[in-house]
């Protein structure tokens, strides 16, 4: 007879019902009750486990995968480690296209994680057939019973979020939330989550945050797609140089854009005074309350809620390298504070 033993059957019993925990110290100066929904307890250290898993888990409902399909996406980051790790628990193989761009650390990372991965030139446009999109999607049209997972561009992704992040979010606050602020890249987070919650209660503020040489917060406003907002930054995750359908813009109030540099210091400062080790869009999302606590968004009855989403170990060789940090003149202006000293003993 199988013996009573409390383990999970396996790590996707884990997705989701993530902690919501109140920030103490980083926001101690801000008037109101802040608290962080911190995505990087998914097993997979990000809020991407919840879509790959939803979005995976549909195509199985709906009979397009078999054991042994492709699951095919065009990621580097956290969307591809979780269709990677999901892959394995299920039987699937994963292929992913990624941009020439991405860092060796995260290509070894997803092929750690027995993932595929083709890396296409990253200098080419999205419609070259060297691009990784063409690339993704050649591969799926030529891989029989593969799934092409197009976050940007699949409902199922704030999908996703609506069935999870948001029902959780308003259970712990008790449905006490005043103000949603996350990041918008595919915009499925924020659309997802803030379609729950204001149909629990419309008065709920919802702000996204943007990066500044990103065009959301344009369309956001006038309803343009202006490619003159575009150029280059660092923050990886947020923001974009396209419109994704995936974003659903009426749910969100307002826009709000952030530097590389002040979101950089803001997410070593969550990790040296929370304790909490995050990446650099939970530095992008505390940095946007800041800004709007300046510009008097919250009072003292305010409960804000913020979705910090994903873990720091992923940037070790950016945000928390001093090595990058001063390459990028992050240590330049006179009020920031120098970064510790390494002493080794004799
Ligand atoms: N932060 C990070 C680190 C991400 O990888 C992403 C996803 N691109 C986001 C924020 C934004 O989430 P979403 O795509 O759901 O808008």
């Amino acid at each position: 007879m199988e013996q009573k033993i409390n383990a999970c059957n396996n790590l996707l019993e884990l997705v989701g019902n993530t902690p919501l925990i109140k920030l103490n110290k980083i926001a101690a100066n801000l008037e109101g009750n802040f608290y962080a929904k911190v995505e990087g307890f998914n097993p997979g250290h990000s809020s991407k486990d919840r879509i790959a898993l939803y979005i995976i888990e549909e195509a199985e409902r709906r009979g397009l995968l078999k054991k042994g399909s492709t699951i095919i996406e065009t990621t580097s980051g956290n969307t591809g480690f979780s269709i990677a790790m999901i892959s394995i628990i299920k039987g699937y193989d994963c292929i992913l296209a990624v941009s020439s761009k991405s860092s060796k650390d995260k290509i070894d990372m997803l092929r750690s994680m027995g993932a595929k991965v083709y890396v296409c030139p990253a200098h080419v446009s999205a419609d070259d057939p060297r691009s990784y999109y063409e690339v993704a999607k050649r591969l799926h049209e030529e891989t029989e019973g593969s799934i092409y997972i197009n976050q940007y561009f699949n409902d199922l992704n704030s999908e996703a979020h609506y069935k999870s992040t948001g029902p959780e979010i308003w259970q712990q606050t008790n449905g006490h939330i005043t103000h949603l602020v996350a990041c918008s890249g595919t915009g499925g987070t924020i659309s997802g989550t803030a379609k729950y919650l204001k149909e629990q209660n419309p008065n709920i503020r919802v702000i996204g945050v943007d990066a500044f040489g990103s065009v959301l917060k344009k369309y956001h406003e006038t309803g343009e797609f202006d490619t003159k907002e575009i150029y280059p930054y660092r923050i990886e995750g947020l923001g974009k140089n396209l419109i994704p359908t995936a974003t659903n813009f009426e749910v969100i109030d307002e826009f709000i854009k952030v530097t590389d540099e002040e979101s950089a210091h803001t997410a070593r400062e969550i990790s040296r005074t929370e304790g909490l080790f995050v990446g650099y869009t939970s530095g992008a999302v505390m940095q946007a309350v800041r800004q709007l606590e300046e510009m008097g968004e919250f009072n003292e009855n305010s409960n804000v809620v913020v979705i910090f989403p994903d873990h720091g170990s992923r940037y070790m060789s950016k945000i928390y390298s001093d090595q990058w940090m001063a390459d990028q003149g992050f240590f330049d202006s006179k009020n920031v504070e120098e970064p510790q000293k390494i002493e080794f003993l004799k």
